[in-house]
């Protein structure tokens, strides 16, 4: 420890090691992080079409995400914070079905008008349930299953969990789906039709990590890009240095260390870790993400965001940002993010860009018939390793502390947030909440409570 508080080392400049890094240095500590990309920013990382900045995978705020929509005010940018209606539907057999409102639930066809109306039960029962914790045990698969019939859970929610989690998605804990249904209801408007309504932040989401940069490079903190870490140095049992690589490799010496990389990332940097916290960490599976975006001449769909519910077409959603936002913020482009969730082995991962859109372009017809080639202007994919933690029942006991068995090693990441979804509102919640531990812990003299 310095007079100027703890050196600390934060590893991974997404959200959650910025937030940390700001949050540390408004009291008191001496704060470096490194990220290993050249960006910082992690998965809100963005990139321009039409001298606009859009996020490399879609972002939305939901009207619950109050911890991120706090932090945006703090940093004064509160009024480039937009609210719109959302545009969600469903594509089954050839078809988009409008999937906001309880009269589109009713309208949805491929399921009988029984099965509409338990789908319908399902949501204002889950919605009401205040404890989750007794869906913890259940996969999503049995309890929709019971609850609304096997045949909601075929055409309407199993295609869903497949696709986002591969095979593991029918196993995938009912805690998890519990909380994002009632996360959603929130959001939305009071009233019959009961709209829901998502947040954009103007300019995209790059705007207010911009302001935290600045604000933590004028509190005196030090951001890398381009800086891997590869080993958290321990000696005598507590973390003592950062290894990093790249261009300027050299080893740094800190007071307390906060990863907030992915659970196989850290294992492999962090020093040996008794078995039972290494346990944990394997006991989460991640998969990656995967977006294709068209920049293009013209709409493709009427939703903003349409789950493709039939998985003989390669990818999960379509997500046309330019119905939520629009496009003249993209030089007057139309723009379309082809989303999915892969498997590390998947060979989609192995595709550049022209392979991926030679693979979806056919079935882009089936959506719209009128689609033409000509009306791609341009076209990017972007990659997500270890993008979304996948909680199964198998995942239940097994979140890591974020105090590790090592003195002064924090781990701060995406497969903590359990039971909630992740995001931005998590991530930043997270990286306060350790923020705060370290704070207390050094200030105790100690890393860890006895
Ligand atoms: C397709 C997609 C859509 C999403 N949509 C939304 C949405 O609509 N709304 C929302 O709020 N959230 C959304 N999210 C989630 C949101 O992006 C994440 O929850 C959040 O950005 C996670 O931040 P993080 O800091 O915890 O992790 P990350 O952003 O993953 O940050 C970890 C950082 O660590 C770095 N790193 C890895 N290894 C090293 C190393 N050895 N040395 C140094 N640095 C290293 C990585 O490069 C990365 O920058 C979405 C995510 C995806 C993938």
């Amino acid at each position: 420890m310095t007079a100027n508080g703890g050196r600390i080392g934060i590893i991974g400049g997404g959200v959650a090691g910025l937030t940390t890094a700001y949050r540390l240095l408004q009291k008191g500590h001496q704060v470096h992080l490194l990220e290993a990309s050249p960006q910082l920013g992690g998965l809100v990382r963005t990139f321009e079409i039409g001298g606009g900045k859009i996020e490399c995978f879609y972002h939305h705020l939901f009207s619950t995400d109050t911890t991120v929509i706090r932090l945006i005010e703090e940093l004064g940018l509160g009024d480039q914070m937009v609210w719109r209606e959302s545009k969600l539907g469903v594509f089954y057999k050839d078809r988009i079905y409008p999937f906001v409102t309880p009269i589109d639930l009713l309208r949805f066809t491929p399921v009988s008008l029984v099965d509409r109306v338990r789908l319908g039960l399902m949501g204002l029962y889950l919605r009401r349930q205040k404890d989750g914790s007794r869906y913890e045990q259940v996969t999503v698969k049995e309890w929709i299953t019971k609850f609304a019939g096997p045949r909601n859970y075929e055409v309407v929610w199993g295609p869903l969990f497949r696709g986002k989690f591969g095979d593991l998605g029918d196993r995938i804990a009912m805690i998890w789906f519990w909380n994002k249904i009632r996360l959603r209801f929130a959001s939305r408007k009071a009233g019959p039709m009961q709209k829901e309504v998502l947040g954009y932040l103007l300019g995209s989401f790059s705007v207010y990590i911009e302001a935290l940069i600045a604000r933590i490079r004028e509190l005196g903190g030090v951001l890398e890009g381009g800086r891997p870490v590869q080993r958290i140095v321990a000696e005598g049992g507590r973390a003592v240095a950062l290894e990093v690589g790249g261009d300027r490799p050299e080893r740094l010496p800190f007071d307390v260390v906060i990863a907030t990389v992915a659970n196989k990332i850290f294992q492999r940097i962090a020093p040996p870790l008794p078995e039972e916290y290494a346990t944990k960490l394997e006991g989460v599976p991640y998969q990656d993400a995967m977006c294709l975006i068209l920049a293009l001449k013209k709409q493709v769909a009427p939703t903003y965001w349409l789950n493709i519910n039939d998985r003989s077409i390669p990818f999960l959603a379509l997500i046309e940002q330019t119905n939520f936002i629009e496009p003249e913020q993209y030089g007057g482009n139309h723009v379309l993010y082809f989303s999915n969730y892969l498997d590390k082995a998947s060979p989609l991962l192995q595709m550049e860009v022209d392979e991926v859109w030679e693979l979806y372009k056919p079935h882009i017809k089936r959506i719209n018939p009128d689609f033409d080639e000509d009306w791609v202007v341009d076209r990017w994919l972007f990659k997500g390793p270890d993008a979304q933690p996948v909680f199964t029942v198998d995942s239940v006991g097994r979140v890591p502390d974020h105090r590790t068995p090592i003195d002064g090693l924090y781990l701060a990441n995406m497969s903590q947030i359990y039971p909630e979804d992740r995001g931005q509102n998590y991530s930043i919640m997270m990286g306060e909440h350790v923020a705060q531990l370290v704070a207390e812990d050094l200030a105790g003299g100690s890393d860890k409570p006895s």
